[in-house]
């Protein structure tokens, strides 16, 4: 992700700096007014480059799973661009308005003169002007509610609709306000080539055309409870599922006014379209769930998604595979592929970490599954058992590889225990969270 945003602003910098070194300035022109205009272009440039990148970012790109790492680091790259862009979109704006005070302190003299354009094109710059000004309050509003965590969901996710109407806005602002001989240059074919990228992920959005190549129809052919707060999910889809590797997710609808929620395919594949999830309410909708499916209720499923790939795994090293809490569900996928062959298992340590292991549904399921599999040995932490897993207990060496799924927190915790151990294996986690 770091890659993708540093090599998009360098590439941009790299582009604006190409006309400055080739640009003929006037002996008239005040250095300050120079400096100031110059970093106005570029914070603005930065900051539509990479409002750009989040719209094709959301329209879900499949052949960028691999070079990032899977969709839910597409989604990660996304929302960090999103702040960066805020970021620059604000500098830009703060730039602008410092006219009055530059004008107080150096005075008019040495201005750069504006470009000038009659009739329905200045009409149209003015209207480009006003546009980049409201699109700049709103976005800034939407960044503070999506680092406000406590601001519901459901609530964001509305509000969150209006981003490509916001981009256009933008974009729009972009090509009447950026300087014509920009067009002829480097910096000029760059940006139309990601605008044309963000007008298509902005479009795709409005039309709501996200992931439909994606999408195969189903019903649910079976429902369990295996305990008070999880919802176990069978469905059947038609032809156009062509499979899923074990630990990949998928985009669930199972009813059209909620919209689709992120899933990992709790199974293995069969290779009959039959697949299933483990839900855990752990928010609005999913507390509600087990109450709202029912047997032969249609289903929409968008995917698979994601590199949480058992094939992924290197067996030359030693395997920690770590779950925690309903994280497990990438795992359940990964020992049921791997029943029919248990000696293709790699050696491998999973720790399924949960709060009270005398009750949870998933710990008689693993202990099955494992139990075909001598190769892949199970611990199991149960907090209120007081054996909360700490770092040390991996046993990890440096070149060991994790693959953690769960809580934001545990992973974290974990990572910084390595840390301190002076170890810093490979580690492989899977983002449950999204916003
Ligand atoms: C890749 C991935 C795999 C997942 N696999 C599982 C799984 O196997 N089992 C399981 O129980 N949970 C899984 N989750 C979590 C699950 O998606 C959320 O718990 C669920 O969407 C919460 O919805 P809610 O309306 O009940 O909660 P809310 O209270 O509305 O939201 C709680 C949090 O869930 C996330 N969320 C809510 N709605 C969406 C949405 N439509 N799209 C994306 N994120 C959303 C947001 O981060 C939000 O802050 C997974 C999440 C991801 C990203």
């Amino acid at each position: 992700m770091k890659t993708l945003l540093i090599g998009l602003l360098s590439l941009v910098t790299l582009a604006w700096g190409w006309d400055i070194a080739n640009a003929v300035t006037p002996a008239q022109i005040n250095p300050f007014w120079l400096a100031r205009q110059e970093i106005m272009y570029l914070s603005g440039l930065l900051s539509v480059a990479l409002m750009s990148l989040v719209m094709y970012l959301a329209t879900r790109p499949a052949w960028l799973e691999r070079p990032l790492g899977g969709m839910d680091r597409v989604y990660r790259a996304h929302k960090w661009a999103g702040i960066l862009a805020v970021a620059f979109a604000a500098t830009h704006w703060l730039i602008e308005m410092s006219s009055d005070i530059l004008k107080a302190q150096i005075g008019r003299e040495g201005r750069i003169p504006k470009e000038k354009f009659a009739g329905f094109l200045e009409v149209l710059r003015k209207l480009g002007e006003d546009m980049g000004e409201w699109a700049i309050y709103a976005v800034l509003a939407m960044l503070v509610i999506t680092l406000w965590k406590k601001f519901p969901y459901k609530a964001w996710s509305i509000l969150h609709r209006s981003m490509p109407v916001l981009y256009l806005m933008l974009a729009f602002h972009t090509v009447m306000l950026m300087p014509t001989d920009y067009w002829t240059q480097p910096i000029g074919m760059l940006m139309a080539v990601l605008l044309a990228a963000g007008v298509y992920g902005a479009v795709q959005s409005l039309c709501d055309s996200i992931g439909k190549g994606q999408q195969s129809r189903g019903s649910i052919v079976a429902i369990a409870h295996p305990a008070a707060d999880i919802t176990t999910i069978h469905c059947q889809l038609d032809d156009r599922w062509g499979g899923h590797r074990p630990g990949q997710f998928a985009f669930v609808t199972f009813d059209d006014k909620e919209g689709a929620h992120p899933f990992t395919i709790a199974s293995a594949d069969r290779g009959d379209q039959t697949i299933s999830f483990e839900i855990k309410a752990l928010g609005d909708y999913t507390r509600g769930l087990a109450n709202r499916v029912q047997i032969g209720q249609a289903v929409r499923v968008e995917g698979p998604y994601g590199c949480f790939d058992l094939a992924r795994c290197n067996p030359q090293t030693q395997q920690i595979w770590i779950a925690g809490g309903i994280g497990v569900t990438p795992f359940i996928a990964w020992l049921e592929s791997m029943q029919a062959q248990p000696d293709s298992a790699p050696e491998a340590d999973l720790h399924y970490c949960t709060r009270d292991q005398s009750t949870d549904a998933f710990v008689p399921r693993l202990q099955t599954l494992c139990a075909t599999l001598p190769r892949v040995k199970l611990h199991i932490h149960g907090a209120k058992q007081g054996a909360s897993l700490k770092a040390k207990e991996l046993a990890a060496s440096p070149d060991a590889e994790i693959w953690y799924c769960g809580p934001a927190g545990l992973g974290n915790g974990l990572r910084e225990g390595l840390k301190s151990l002076g170890l810093m294996p490979r580690f492989h986690q899977e983002a449950f969270e999204m916003r």
